[in-house]
């Protein structure tokens, strides 16, 4: 009797280079760190949790129904925005396929000539004209493409990522163009919420002490105190990083570029992703269309592989990362990648101006400190 060969497809984030991690069959992906992004979690709902035990009864009856409900409303929706930042592709390009490194390095030589054996070669840079800009694209050694404008390499997520804005530890993800919006409006809910609970304690605790006094009201509802601090602490940073970003959406700039001064200073140009329009920019940052994955992260693998080679199942992954991490090979396997954005492609085709809107109402990146933003410019001649 012959024995039953039990074969399983894999799926293509099983293969992903690079250091996420993924659940739910591909479905959700982050950074390989989430302990900040729990601590996150934990102050939201903890918080939120001890407004609704103690203080949302007593207003509910006192002062109106609607607040508890408001609150409600608002958390759940902080936690949605949070958990779609988290746990989605913020924008990260795929790695070239050995092939394509091998057509791009020798273009490269054949552009540089010759170096003389001891010479340090030329930076590997690539111009391309934005709104009459030059814009210079740097070439990821790690990724071995040519980063599109506005991309950068995240240093722990090790990806390139689009229109890269932060690496952000407290939603355990990168920030860049498919999720930046949902990040911001997570700051400025989270902001909102924890106005809303501020006050609404302090309204409390006056309405209480009138009746039975102030000690006696914070006997009674010892989460007040630890409420209260949370939220006096986390409203200072909430509302400053909502402030920012609001800033940065009004010029369409990223975190990164500010950062880095891509737009500012001498020698720099101005920014050729702006409308020079707050109300065009805020509109092409927040609704502006949105776009797909172009990892295919469930699509299959070509080739059949035994279960049993395989019986870790998905958490076997972080395993596989740290092999693949460590070739050089791009281990991507991109067929499906629409052409109009993989990335060598995209960035040649940047260089056409036409593509020039489409390019700005990309959602802004930023660079964990390590990164190279590569999106200095010069003036055009
Ligand atoms: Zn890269
Ligand atoms: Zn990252």
């Amino acid at each position: 009797m012959s024995a039953v060969m039990i074969t399983r497809k894999l799926r293509k984030w099983e293969k992903l280079p690079g250091k996420n991690t993924f659940c739910c069959d591909g479905r959700v992906m982050m950074a390989r760190q989430k302990g900040i992004f729990y601590l996150t979690l934990f102050l939201i709902i903890g918080t939120c949790s001890l407004f609704f035990a103690f203080e949302c009864p007593y207003l509910a009856v006192h002062l109106s129904p609607a607040i508890p409900v408001f609150a409600v409303l608002l958390f759940l929706f902080v936690i949605a925005m949070l958990l779609r930042t988290s746990f989605s592709d913020p924008g990260v390009l795929p790695r070239a396929l050995p092939e394509e490194a091998n057509f791009i390095e020798m273009e490269i030589e054949a552009a540089n000539g010759s170096v003389p054996s001891g010479q340090r070669p030329p930076p590997r840079i690539r111009n391309v004209q934005i709104n009459n800009q030059i814009v210079k694209l740097k070439y990821c050694y790690t990724c071995k493409i040519f980063r599109p404008p506005r991309a950068s390499h995240c240093s722990i997520c090790d990806n390139c990522v689009d229109r890269f804005d932060h690496h952000c530890p407290w939603v355990g993800n990168c920030v860049g163009k498919r999720n930046y919006r949902y990040f911001y409006l997570f700051t400025l809910t989270l902001s909102l919420l924890t106005i809303y609970i501020f006050a609404f304690n302090i309204v409390h605790v006056v309405m209480r002490s009138v009746d039975q006094g102030f000690l006696s009201t914070l006997k009674e509802t010892p989460g007040t105190v630890l409420e209260v601090l949370v939220c006096f602490f986390t409203l200072w940073s909430m509302v400053g990083l909502t402030g920012f970003h609001t800033y940065l959406i009004s010029l369409n700039q990223t975190t990164n570029e500010d950062i880095k001064g891509s737009w500012s200073g001498k020698n720099r140009g101005q920014n050729p992703y702006s409308h020079k329009n707050i109300v065009k920019n805020c509109c092409e940052v927040l609704c502006g269309p949105t776009y797909p994955s172009v990892l295919d992260r469930r699509g299959l693998m070509q080739e059949d592989s035994p279960t049993a080679a395989n019986s870790e199942g998905p958490c076997s992954f972080d395993n596989l990362v740290a092999q693949t991490v460590k070739t050089t090979a791009p281990l991507i396997p991109n067929e499906h990648t629409p052409d109009d954005v993989k990335p060598s492609i995209a960035a040649e085709k940047s260089s056409a101006p036409k593509d020039d809107p489409p390019l700005a109402a990309k959602l802004p990146p930023l660079a964990s400190p390590e990164t190279d933003a590569e999106t200095s410019i010069v003036k055009n001649q």
